[in-house]
């Protein structure tokens, strides 16, 4: 059997399967979609005839250099061109990263739980994975992190806020972690919910990254931009490594109607940031209700929620969606719920309300 196949490379094995947000179900009752922190609005008008426009021109490739968008995010960052690079989605960018900078020997840091495209990316890459464990508060162990750096250490991934928790670090014990990284391992700033953050104390990854060379920023358009459906994200790094990006790019990856909506989206931004701030509107009185009915909910600074379940996830998860609400279980640790439409989080209160009761 073995000779009958190509052979493979043997780091494919076992690689964990990205396990997307389930669906809502169709045709049924309301069905809402809490399960991979989507944006719940619809796209703005002007991104809408943007992408329009882009469909005509269809069997053309699209512009590699993606030179619209490079030019508005260069000028809205305050950051030279030299030190942006796009990407199908921030994870194709992190993925481009792990590509650029690590493979087998080396060795990837980061929290645990955290993003799950982490472990997935770093085993392609043939790198080990090195999982430091949140703290009892659900946050990133910042010092036990940079304990664990060794000679073979080449990335750290720092998820902030992290997905799923939606637990931040503050800038102070950002910094303290910065000082102790050797200044030739890179460390990812994975900002993928940035425009939900409300507390001051959070450092915008831009900032921090302008005097650490070893620094590199990913921001996506798939959350607060509504845009997860384009596959479009970006990164902000010195020279070296975003030039390390362009090399590894798959070509012409980011679509002309995704770049194009992408600019009409931040030219769009006021109104994006309104239902942002609707969003963390909601957020606030989730968690409120959700701590009213005794739950413990960590501090989320992200458009999700997280309630560390154990034992009881999957039932929480299918009491969720027999009510109409499809939710993220990880299993036996616990749910992350999607800050979605009013009437959605109310199917979702009322649900961890009755679940919580015959606890
Ligand atoms: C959703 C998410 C992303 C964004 O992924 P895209 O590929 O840009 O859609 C990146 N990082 C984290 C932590 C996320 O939760």
């Amino acid at each position: 059997m073995s000779e009958k196949y190509p052979k493979l490379r043997a780091e494919l094995e076992g690689v964990p399967t990205y396990k997307p947000g389930k669906p809502a179900a169709t045709g049924g009752p309301a069905a809402f979609k809490l399960s991979s922190n989507e944006n719940p609005y619809p796209p703005l008008p002007g991104v809408m005839e943007q992408a329009i426009a882009a469909a005509g021109t269809f069997n053309r490739y699209p512009d590699m250099a993606c030179t619209g968008l490079m030019n508005e995010l260069s000028e809205r960052f305050g950051v030279p061109l030299t030190h942006l690079a796009t990407g199908t989605g921030s994870v194709g960018v992190a993925q481009q990263l792990l590509q650029a900078t690590s493979g087998p020997g080396d060795e990837v840091i980061y929290a645990w739980r955290s993003f799950e495209a982490y472990p997935i990316i770093t085993q392609i890459s043939g790198a080990t994975s090195v999982k430091v464990p949140l703290t009892d508060g659900e946050v990133h162990d910042l010092d036990a992190m940079a304990d664990a750096i060794t000679d073979r250490t080449r990335l750290i991934f720092v998820c902030n806020p992290n997905n799923p928790t939606g637990t931040v670090v503050r800038r102070a014990e950002l910094e303290r972690f910065l000082d102790r990284v050797p200044s030739d391992v890179l460390v990812v700033l994975d900002e993928a919910y940035r425009e939900f953050i409300r507390d001051a104390e959070v450092p915008d990854g831009v900032e921090i990254y302008r005097d650490r060379p070893n620094v590199a920023v990913l921001r996506t358009f798939s959350k607060a931009y509504g845009l997860a459906g384009l596959r479009v994200g970006f990164a902000v790094a010195h020279e070296p490594v975003a030039a390390a990006l362009r090399k590894t790019a798959v070509p012409f990856g980011v679509s002309q109607l995704a770049q194009d909506a992408a600019v009409a989206s931040l030219r769009a931004e006021d109104e994006l940031l309104g239902r942002v701030g609707s969003l963390v509107g909601e957020r606030a009185r989730v968690v409120d209700a959700l701590r009213g009915q005794g739950w413990t909910v960590p501090e989320t600074q992200a458009n999700f929620v997280w309630l560390r379940l154990g034992e009881k996830t999957m039932d929480f998860a299918a009491a969720c969606e027999a009510a109409g609400v499809v939710v993220r279980p990880f299993a036996g640790e616990g749910m992350r719920a999607t800050i979605g439409e009013t009437e959605a989080n109310d199917i979702f209160l009322k649900t961890a309300e009755a679940f919580r009761k015959e606890l």
